[in-house]
């Protein structure tokens, strides 16, 4: 306790060069905002929000295809709730009133489909490192039990390639909270590489107030230093998952993805490999991005370049209930984490 109090007083005291600070994984978003650590941190710490919250980064095209996809006959789209209010380019997948289920993890689908033979499922299938190694299981299933009626449409997305693009923008940041989820599955070498081009710190942290803290001070401590550095032991191993590593392997291959405000990044998407396309949906060529509202600013914010409150509808046209990006839909989004703990 008293080591974390000393942290606190470094971290509210810092008078050196102003260091900008990303958290790239959107629970560590909710987590820094719910602790409250921007307001412990000294004016010369600056926390940005990264392109981490899966729903966030998915591009309008995505939402439209799903949308296409629930008004077919016979075809019913399922997806975790986060997604049925991102817009599209003109709807959310709500609005569009078609046939869409939720629910709570992928598998929930399987007793779906077997139930009901005559409808097509497609399964929405988005997310980071995290969770990819669970759709990797529920691929091998489909395959294992001969699965005819699901497909997905994915927009599964890996970090280090939008990291490098942020970075390579010019985007100025001075080290990263690393996620830690992704961190459990990919290990703690993940982003030894780019710390290492790029002479930055990157400091895995876990979801606690008191292990933010104690990331973001070792990340201070660190600046200007091309270091990875473990903060969250007791869940971060060197090696990572080297199952679900190589379950996610099997399944998928990588390729080009398309980001909201950040636009095509390659090799920074993971897509079914031949064997397993039977069970693709359409995933390949969903890259165009139309914002809902043209004044929404999520892409500056999921790029470090904008806060939400620089959104002139921050607050007023669009909030929690009635949200016009998609960082306003999850709690993992920047602009609803600092609407409901700013
Ligand atoms: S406040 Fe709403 S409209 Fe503005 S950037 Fe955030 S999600 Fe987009």
């Amino acid at each position: 306790m008293a080591e974390l109090e000393e942290i606190k007083k470094r971290l509210a005291a810092y008078d050196g060069p102003e260091l900008r600070l990303m958290e790239v994984c959107g629970s560590h978003t909710a987590a820094v905002l719910k602790n409250g650590i921007p307001g412990l941190l000294s004016k010369k710490i600056r926390l940005l929000h990264g392109p981490g919250c899966p729903v966030c980064v998915a591009v309008s095209s995505y939402i439209d295809r799903l949308i296409e996809l629930s008004l077919l006959p016979d075809t019913c789209v399922v997806t975790f709730g986060d997604l049925l209010r991102v817009p599209g380019s003109k709807k959310t997948l709500t609005a569009a009133g078609g046939r869409v289920k939720m629910v709570y993890s992928p598998m929930d689908l399987l007793p779906m489909a077997k139930e009901d033979p005559k409808t097509t499922y497609v399964f929405a299938a988005l997310g980071f490192e995290t969770t990819t190694p669970v759709y990797a299981l529920l691929v091998k299933e489909l395959e294992e039990e001969a699965y005819p009626n699901v497909k997905l449409l994915t927009a599964l997305k890996t970090m280090p390639a939008v990291i490098d693009t942020l970075l390579s923008n010019n985007t100025k940041l001075d080290g990263f909270l690393a996620p830690g989820h992704v961190s459990v599955v990919a290990g703690e070498a993940y982003f030894k590489d780019l710390a290492k081009r790029y002479g930055l710190p990157f400091v895995i942290a876990g979801f606690s107030g008191e292990e933010l803290l104690i990331a973001l001070d070792l990340l201070v401590q660190n600046a200007g230093k091309g270091e990875v550095l473990n903060a969250y032991p007791k869940v971060v191993n060197p090696e990572g998952n080297p199952k679900a590593i190589a379950a996610v392997d099997e399944v998928f291959e990588s390729g080009k993805a398309s980001w909201r405000g950040l636009g095509e990044i390659e090799g920074s998407g993971l897509y079914l490999r031949e064997k397993y396309r039977r069970f693709d949906a359409g995933s390949f060529d969903l890259f165009e991005d139309h914002m809902h509202n043209a004044g929404c600013k999520c892409g500056e914010i999921l790029t470090g370049k904008a806060e939400p409150p620089d959104c002139p509808l921050f607050g007023t046209a669009c909030t929690p209930m009635h949200p016009q990006g998609a960082c306003m839909v999850s709690e993992e989004g920047g602009c609803n984490a600092f609407m409901m703990n700013g």
